[in-house]
């Protein structure tokens, strides 16, 4: 594998970061995971421009315009042969030092790594997934606002580890108010009857580029889309519910803390929401 550091290739054991680097030392900077499909890369302007909003947001200036970084995610693919495969994106602050002044940082480092997808096992996708909720909160807006896509993700990783104790994959994390923000890498959907829901962002919610898409598709079935704030009662007593993702693409929960969801098998809307997923990654992409 040949990974993309600064505007070189360099063979996956050479290809490293200085221990300077404060995204290393403080999760200081910001990255994307995007997806491949039959050579072509899935929404790639969204999650360019995504990236950008994360570097804004933290006062971050890229050293490349976005013209330049979707060149360089389109030869990394290229370079490594990738048709299908998953893509990480990250902007360090670069190599500063211990102290956490972002300002001693020379300059931001961008880097582009192209490989295979690690999935949730496929009977998931077939049988539904059972998730729970955590203790663990969402962030709050006025800390590390959840729409920045930032290095620092140890809120999520402290859910996942709760999601882990507790024998299952995924987790539903809620906000200080108590309603459901998203899960600890997914965004999450209810079908109630005609309608699809899913949090505001307001709620605290990443702003998930399948999200986006999953709502697009829903529309396109007719469904009603709505945004209102959720709590737990509303997705225990959800006719579907599933989560969405560029690695789990789009997934169905059959069971939430123990509450068996609709029928507890993945329901009819859900299987017609995945299906129009997979033709749209057919047809659509940033050609490779
Ligand atoms: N929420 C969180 C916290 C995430 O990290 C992600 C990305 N894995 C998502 C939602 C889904 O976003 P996207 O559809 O853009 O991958």
């Amino acid at each position: 594998m040949k990974v993309y550091i600064d505007g070189k290739f360099y063979d996956e054991d050479k290809a490293k970061v200085s221990v300077f680097d404060h995204g290393l030392l403080y999760g200081d900077g910001i990255f994307e995971g995007i997806r491949a499909y039959h050579g072509r890369v899935f929404k790639l302007k969204e999650h360019i421009d995504r990236l950008y909003y994360s570097a804004k947001a933290i006062l971050l200036t890229i050293p490349m315009s976005p013209a330049e970084m979707t060149k360089a995610v389109l030869d990394t693919c290229r370079k490594n042969k990738i048709t299908d495969g998953y893509i990480r994106l990250i902007v360090t602050r670069g190599v500063g030092t211990l102290g956490l002044n972002p300002n001693r940082c020379k300059a931001p480092s961008v880097i582009v790594i192209a490989g295979k997808i690690q999935l949730y096992p496929p009977e998931m996708y077939q049988r539904g997934m059972d998730i729970v909720t955590v203790a663990t909160t969402r962030n709050l807006h006025n800390a590390v606002n959840p729409a920045i896509k930032s290095l620092n993700y140890l809120n999520n990783i402290l859910a996942k580890i709760e999601a882990n104790i507790a024998g299952v994959e995924e987790a539903i994390m809620l906000n200080s108010d108590g309603y459901v923000a998203e899960c600890t890498g997914d965004n999450l959907f209810l079908i109630k009857g005609n309608e699809l829901l899913t949090p505001p962002l307001s709620a605290g919610a990443l702003y998930g580029i399948t999200r986006g898409v999953a709502m697009e598709l829903g529309r396109e079935l007719g469904l009603k889309i709505s945004e209102p704030n959720l709590t737990r009662y509303d997705v225990y007593n959800a006719d579907e519910c599933f989560l969405t993702g560029t690695g789990a693409e789009i997934i169905p929960v059959v069971k939430v803390d123990g509450r068996v969801i609709g029928t507890g098998q993945p329901g009819v809307i859900s299987q017609q929401l995945i299906a129009k997923y997979h033709a749209l990654t057919k047809v659509s992409g940033e050609p490779i």
